[in-house]
């Protein structure tokens, strides 16, 4: 058998949980919560169930949910997307990341990334025939502590072949986010090219130090050509429940259509109920950031207290820290060695490359995901002040 993804194995995510679960290892690899949501719309979905919406909502999603969406990023960022032809709920930024791309990719069409990037974006490009274009960050180095993107080396990579730009702030897994300047550089490119972009903004609810996210849907030049992706297992700690949703001018969002109703069709009616009735309260997303930085900062401070040594993080729940001072393994074999021998799961950076097994690819740092009720915090830190 000729497979069509010759070179992806199984996600790192997968691998570093699995062998967390098998270990009885602290799960600091895959980003998700180790506790439970609001109680309250938990409430909310039983009575969803309880009021019998247990049928195929609508395929877009349920016209309340999509109201209340359109409604949080006209507050935010100031766009109007129409919620019937506009927004459409997904199963997870995962799927409304597979069906933009199988949407507009078509085979020989270039789609720059800029690396690292999260792991599906490589395979996604891939099974729509695409090529996947890669721009490397720059690495933090002795006068910068964060990553940094290039839009001049964004911009020389944008050609006549190019159908989409891919962003992702705030970043997996480098923490970074974008500024109004980045969002000026993206103006010129976009003014220059006319690409498409495609921006996960998974992370929207996550900006630590008082930033606020600068969301492509700000400028109407940015978003008249974009597809905008969320997810709400992130926002409402519910990665579980697979529930994300694309905001997108409607020609594309027609397109998107197409393919989404044939791989889901639609997302579980009880829990689209619920989250249109709790979205309504602004506060749980709008005080995420704020719980988010307290624990960003006790792991910050944790880990500064071991040989790892952490890096700035200004968003998402993830944390970078090097470990040069304690091992010269590539990072997949360190994070494997860290889970085996210290009971600490993390994710090797490298998985976001794509050559994760080269020396270019490999900085000896480690990802940690912070969304962790503080004594799981502590305790992984106690054993990581041993290694
Ligand atoms: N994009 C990024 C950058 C992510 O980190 C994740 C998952 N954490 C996703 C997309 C997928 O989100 P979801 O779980 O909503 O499918
Ligand atoms: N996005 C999550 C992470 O970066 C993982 C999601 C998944 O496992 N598919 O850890």
């Amino acid at each position: 058998l000729e497979s069509k993804l010759p070179n992806v194995g199984t996600t790192i995510f997968t691998v570093m949980s699995q062998l967390a679960t098998e270990q009885q290892a602290i799960n600091l690899g895959q980003g998700f919560p180790d506790f439970n949501p609001d109680p309250r719309l938990l409430d909310m979905v039983s009575k969803a169930m309880a009021d019998g919406h247990n049928q195929y909502p609508p395929m877009p999603g349920i016209v309340a949910l999509r109201e209340e969406i359109a409604s949080k990023v006209h507050k935010l960022y100031g766009a109007n997307y129409d919620p019937l032809t506009e927004i459409t709920v997904t199963s997870g930024a995962t799927e409304a990341l597979m069906a933009t791309i199988q949407a507009f990719v078509r085979a020989g069409d270039e789609v720059v990334v800029i690396e690292p990037f999260y792991d599906l974006y490589l395979p996604a490009i891939e099974l729509a025939g695409g090529i996947p274009v890669v721009v490397p960050m720059q690495a933090p180095d002795a006068t910068h502590a964060t990553y940094r993107v290039d839009w001049q080396r964004v911009r020389a990579a944008i050609g006549p072949a190019t159908r989409m730009l891919m962003l992702n702030f705030p970043h997996n897994p480098t923490g970074i986010v974008m500024t109004e300047a980045d969002l000026d550089a993206l103006e010129s490119i976009v003014q220059d090219t006319g690409v498409m972009l495609l921006s996960d903004e998974a992370y929207e609810h996550i900006v630590f130090d008082g930033n606020i996210h600068q969301s492509i849907a700000r400028r109407e030049l940015l978003a008249a050509n974009a597809v905008v992706i969320s997810s709400f297992g992130k926002t409402y700690h519910t990665t579980g429940w697979k529930i994300g949703y694309c905001c997108a001018p409607q020609a594309l969002t027609a397109e998107i259509r197409k393919v989404h109703q044939f791989i889901v069709f639609t997302v579980p009616s009880p829990m689209q109920y619920a989250l249109a009735h709790y979205m309504q309260d602004p506060k749980p997303y709008l005080g995420l950031s704020d719980f988010y930085q307290a624990k960003r900062d006790r792991l910050h401070a944790g880990l500064a207290k071991t040989r790892f040594q952490p890096l700035p993080s200004l968003g998402t729940f993830f944390l970078l820290a090097r470990y040069d001072a304690i091992s010269d393994l590539p990072e997949a074999d360190f994070a494997r060695w860290l889970t085996l021998e210290h009971g600490v799961a993390v994710i090797p950076v490298s998985a976001f490359y794509r050559q994760p097994d080269a020396p270019e690819s490999n900085h000896r740092i480690v990802r940690f995901c912070f969304a962790k009720q503080d004594s799981t915090l502590d305790e992984a830190v106690a054993r990581l002040a041993r290694v």
